[in-house]
């Protein structure tokens, strides 16, 4: 992870010529016969943009994300993610590689702001949703620390340090915890900041919604906990907690997941596997190919800053691939 300080400079950097010098990088991958795809892994999309010195998940401006795809719809050849591996193993030299633009998380966002911006650039992706918010509102636990930093609140009764720290340290230390204590933190949280909001998470009616536009929907896990440190039977409860659920209301099986925070092993990669799924997405960045694990694909996480440096991102990954 680069500084603070040399991720700015390079953000800044690469949104003046990022574009520019991706051009030749992605030209000379084209013309190889690698067999290589990307996907990519956003959050909320919406406006004002968010800040990442003061927000856990902040949100990329709706104008960026609108340029981003027409970037993507013009390079590369847009799949879902559940075909992102194949499309990878079919590619031709000449050929645009295959991107998948996944999203995680039940965001509001995701169908008011995102979804129509992709249906107008007649882009496909995949929704990675936990389905927590299906019948009532619900917020995630970040989401409701993020509130109580912002009004200032009192954070000592969770127990995870001082309320004046990095947000992004605080969200760690609750990430670290084990999962019933995390149960309870998000509990606690409620508490303080009061009911989510009306508007919070994706009702049924909203995933329907995304279906009916041509979008996939992949599982994300009912409860959201880092898989890597569940014990044997908790992460096969978090391989079947809500699916049955979310697939009554996507209108199909789920088999995709991408695994919460990120996070995934061996060990979770053999679950999501016996449990049916049939392509796992991590939070590791890296190309796709066929080589790949099917279970456990990486994923790239686009520029919050620029068009340029997500071009020579996706660029990067997918000549990194071809020295494999
Ligand atoms: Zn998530």
């Amino acid at each position: 992870m680069l500084g603070g300080a040399r991720r700015r400079a390079r953000a800044g950097f690469l949104a003046a010529v990022g574009v520019t010098l991706a051009a030749p990088v992605e030209r000379a991958a084209r013309r190889s016969a690698a067999r290589a795809g990307v996907a990519l892994v956003y959050h909320r999309v919406g406006d004002p943009p968010g800040d990442f010195s003061r927000e856990l998940l902040p949100a990329l401006g709706s104008r960026l994300f609108a340029e981003q795809v027409r970037y993507l719809s013009a390079r590369y050849r847009l799949v879902p993610a559940s075909r992102l591996i194949d499309a990878a193993a079919e590619r031709r030299a000449g050929e645009p590689f295959p991107v998948a633009i996944t999203f995680d998380d039940d965001l509001r966002s995701h169908a008011e702001t995102a979804a129509p911006i992709l249906v107008r650039a007649e882009a496909p992706a995949t929704f990675f949703l936990t389905g927590a918010s299906l019948r009532r509102p619900h917020r995630f636990w970040w989401e409701r620390l993020q509130e109580a930093r912002d009004r200032d609140l009192d954070l000592r009764p969770l127990g995870i340090g001082s309320a004046r720290g990095d947000i992004h340290v605080l969200g760690r230390a609750v990430e670290a915890l084990p999962a019933r204590r995390r149960d309870e933190l998000h509990a606690t949280l409620g508490r303080l900041v009061g009911p989510d909001p009306g508007n919070a998470g994706l009702r049924a009616e909203h995933v329907a919604a995304l279906v009916a536009d041509g979008f996939e929907v992949g599982f994300h896990t009912r409860r959201h906990h880092p898989l890597p440190g569940l014990a044997a039977a908790e992460l096969d409860a978090a391989m079947a907690e809500g699916r049955a659920e979310l697939e009554e209301v996507a209108g199909g099986r789920l088999t995709t997941i991408a695994y919460p925070h990120g996070r995934a092993d061996g060990r979770v990669a053999a679950a999501a596997r016996a449990a049916g799924f049939i392509a796992g997405f991590t939070g590791s960045p890296g190309p796709v190919t066929p080589a790949s694990d099917p279970l456990l694909l990486c994923r790239v996480s686009p520029s919050y800053a620029s068009v340029g440096e997500l071009a020579v991102d996706v660029a990067l990954a997918v000549r990194s691939a071809m020295s494999r």
